[in-house]
């Protein structure tokens, strides 16, 4: 937390009175805005040993790693896991620990900080779904219950809950470099994902004509260590639904102990395969270089498993046990229900040269599954990869439960599935599923990389993993379908968001994002592409952002060493990009407002005497000499005639050419050449009306028939960030000219964006008149009584009679 920075913040602001800003320097003269004003020195963190003034971790950058070793039982029954967990904490900071702060995230207990604080909107509506969960509440709390700390030797530890999180008291306080080791048992129920939300939790198919069997999806559902970082110490705050989880790396040993007849999944590796049968084992090997996702659990044996279920296989356990090295967090998966299927990944001159690409479903969800699941999974590793650096884990798998997208390190969380037809049990799906299902998947196998890899501060800035990944999973779908796919990016998707009223800059705490998928995904996502086809160009940029990926690989960076590596690795000054789309809520409106054609004065009096002669015979003739019929004086007495009625001012004298032959002496030959240019100088007029500043790019059509685009930096309005004049010389004649021809920049208002204008083709809807109010007397089955103003029940044989 950054309670100091505040404190002072504060009392900067006192001491300048209330309408000073925080920043320390203020222009007080003239209203110019420096949009290029530098970061570095200034907004961004000063530079430490830990991360340094290039973006990259410093020299004595350190980080905390936590290991863990689980055992746990998932009570199918009570819907509970009972568990018990050892952690072993290595204190790499220069500090002393006096406690060690754990996350207790759970969105879904009912006294959570996240409930408590929950707002509605006035009156009017509520969902189905909200009843329920208020329902449940009364019966339900959730969270985790039973918990007993104590340390290696099983001596009780002191242990204070605050909300979600928990403070356990050292006896001795953990040196740098020393380790601890700390048990903690506990239970927790698991919550109804569909009732009361959150990212994990189960479903179970009990509809009439369902199976009864649940999908179990385990996250967030053990204690595990808060971050202690170099620049925030403990990130010691509350979950309350929007940031997500900020968390160390380490090594995790876990034993699942389920129903004997589910199917595990889970983060990292089966470390007791001989669970499987020897077919299934078999088939996994087979899996490891199959072209196709082979099953391991095939549709026929999972349908087997759920129509058995409770009369001979649920009544036994078995124990998974699963590892992984070097995660952050580790989730799983439990059901009778599953298909599973897998196919092998390679990854040539990579640390895991094979990655198996598996994913797991229930009936439900095939054949959507069953065809794009896993080869989805397997695309974004390619794509990514090439982006970023090659999948570093050996599992990345994919489940279809009830949270409909979500991840943890090699596993997520997928939720499309087709559709059943109620009346005759036809499977079908819309394109937003299927396109739907390859995007999540792509988006939450991404997040592997960013941010379970690259393992930014979620739950503080939601740019940076969702962002990012939001970026990679646009760049991953346009090499799927360049044209179906749905993905967050397109610099013209974003244009409404950028004008609208009720939003916050990138630079704020995930917790207070407004309209936060806007915010959150779309807005940096698309940024990103900018920055990368339109500001740096895609070699600059893809070679700077892998160097940012892989210089963070495994560590925690914030959002200054992003900005700072794009910075140093691309060799382009980008301060006034983050300023404006990451610090401001500035949109990019910029209006073409006129064109000048101008060309060189020659000062030779027969050229410009004439030129000016043909200017103004353009002008249109005034009213009153055209509108007076009667002669005027000058015809009707000639003699008034004299010298001055046979020429005008554009006439050229004896004194004009006997000075512009003087001038012509005086000139050096470079002058007279200078004076002899040809070409045409245009002056563009460019307005800024949306704040942001951007390049310009401008496309010119000639009257030739030839067409250019010209790119012309942001730094354009480096002097004046409002409006700008702008030249071009070029022998052609002008046309027409456009800004941002191909819409790339997010420029939100294209009509003033064409020079001439253009009329804009627009469709009006025609509103139906409005309808007469209720009739009470018709819904009563009643019609007014011929004799008189009354009422007389409709008979049912007219009735009938009227409805043929
Ligand atoms: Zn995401």
């Amino acid at each position: 937390m950054r309670v100091l920075g505040r404190v002072v913040m504060w009392a900067a602001l006192a001491l300048l009175g209330a309408t000073a800003q925080a920043s320390p320097i203020v222009q007080t003269k003239g209203d110019f805005v420096d949009k290029f004003r530098q970061l570095e020195g200034e907004d961004w963190p000063t530079p430490t040993d830990t991360r340094n003034a290039a973006g990259a971790p410093g020299h004595r950058y350190w980080q905390q790693k936590v290991d863990y070793r689980i055992t746990a039982r998932l009570d199918e029954a009570t819907r509970t896991i009972s568990a018990s967990e050892t952690f072993t904490y290595h204190n790499n900071s220069p500090d002393a620990l006096k406690y060690l702060w754990l996350l207790l995230d759970q969105n879904y207990k009912r006294d959570h900080i996240a409930e408590r604080a929950e707002t509605v909107s006035p009156g009017g509506q509520i969902s189905m779904t909200d009843v329920r969960k208020a329902m449940r509440y009364k019966e339900w709390e959730g969270g985790f219950n039973n918990l007993k700390v104590t340390d290696a030797s099983g001596r009780a530890l002191k242990f204070t809950v605050v909300d979600t999180l928990l403070r356990i008291d050292l006896p001795t306080a953990l040196a740098s470099g020393g380790v601890v080791t700390v048990k903690i048992d506990f239970t927790l129920p698991m919550p109804e994902t569909r009732v009361v939300g959150g990212r994990s939790g189960y479903e179970c198919f009990t509809k009439p004509d369902q199976d009864g069997n649940c999908i179990f999806l385990g996250a967030q559902w053990f204690p595990r260590a808060a971050v202690y970082s170099d620049y925030e110490g403990w990130h010691n705050k509350a979950f309350v639904g929007g940031g997500e989880f900020t968390l160390e790396f380490g090594d995790y040993d876990v034993s699942l102990t389920v129903p004997a007849d589910h199917v595990v999944s889970a983060t990292g590796e089966l470390a007791n395969p001989d669970i499987l049968s020897a077919a299934q084992r078999a088939r996994l090997a087979q899996a490891r270089t199959a072209k196709e996702p082979v099953y391991i659990v095939t549709p026929d044996e999972a349908l087997a498993a759920e129509k058995s279920a409770g009369k001979n296989g649920a009544s036994g356990t078995r124990t998974w046990r699963f590892t992984a090295k070097n995660v952050r967090d580790f989730a799983f998966a439990s059901s009778r229900k599953f298909v599973w299927d897998a196919m092998g990944v390679k990854q040539d001159d990579a640390a895991v040269p094979l990655v198996m690409a598996m994913s797991f479903y229930p009936k439900e969800a095939r054949p959507l599954w069953d065809a794009y699941s896993t080869k989805s999974i397997a695309h974004t590793i390619d794509v990514y990869s090439d982006f970023a650096f090659p999948y570093p884990y050996p599992t990345a798998q994919s489940i279809n439960g009830p949270v409909g997208g979500m991840e943890y390190p090699m596993m997520t969380f997928n939720g499309p599935r087709p559709v059943k037809d109620k009346k005759t049990g036809q499977l079908t799906y819309t394109e937003r599923a299927k396109y739907g299902l390859i995007g999540v998947v792509i988006h939450e196998v991404g997040h592997i990389w960013f941010p379970m890899s690259v393992n930014s501060d979620e739950r503080q800035w939601t740019w940076m993993d969702e962002g990012i990944n939001s970026f990679l999973q646009f760049e991953a779908e346009k090499r799927w379908d360049p044209v179906k796919t749905r993905g967050r990016g397109e610099p013209r998707d974003i244009t409404e968001y950028m004008i609208s009223r009720d939003q916050v800059p990138l630079m704020t705490h995930s917790d207070s994002l407004l309209q936060f998928g806007n915010n959150g995904y779309s807005k940096p996502a698309t940024a990103m592409v900018i920055l990368r086809e339109t500001i740096l160009g895609r070699e600059l940029f893809d070679f700077a952002f892998k160097e940012y990926s892989r210089r963070w690989r495994f560590k925690r960076p914030t959002p200054y060493d992003f900005f700072r590596t794009m910075e140093e690795a691309s060799g382009v000054d980008l301060d006034w990009f983050w300023r404006g789309w990451f610090y401001t809520t500035d949109h990019v409106d910029i209006s073409l407002d006129k064109v000048v054609q101008a060309r060189l004065d020659t000062r030779n009096p027969e050229v410009e005497k004439a030129w000016a002669k043909d200017r103004d015979k353009t002008a249109p003739t005034p009213l009153t000499a055209v509108r007076n019929t009667e002669p005027p004086m000058i015809d009707r007495d000639p003699k008034t005639r004299d010298f001055y009625d046979e020429t005008d001012r554009f006439t050229v004298t004896a004194k004009d050419r006997k000075d512009y032959a003087a001038r012509l002496k005086k000139l050096e030959p470079e002058q007279a050449a200078a004076l002899a240019f040809k070409d045409n100088f245009y002056h563009f007029s460019f307005r800024n009306i949306g704040g942001l500043v951007m390049p310009v790019i401008l496309k010119l059509d000639y009257a030739d028939g030839s067409t250019e685009t010209i790119r012309i930096p942001a730094e354009l309005w480096r002097y004046n960030a409002k409006a700008v004049t702008w030249q071009h010389v070029t022998p052609k004649t002008l046309k027409a000219a456009e800004v941002d021809p191909l819409w790339e920049t997010a420029d939100a208002d294209r009509s003033n964006n064409a020079y001439p204008r253009r009329i804009e083709p627009t469709v009006l809807k025609v509103r139906d008149d409005p309808a007469g109010g209720d009739n009470r007397m018709a819904d009563s089955e009643l019609e007014v009584s011929p004799d008189s103003i009354k009422t007389r029940p409709v008979k049912k044989d007219e009735k009938k009679k009227d409805d043929e």
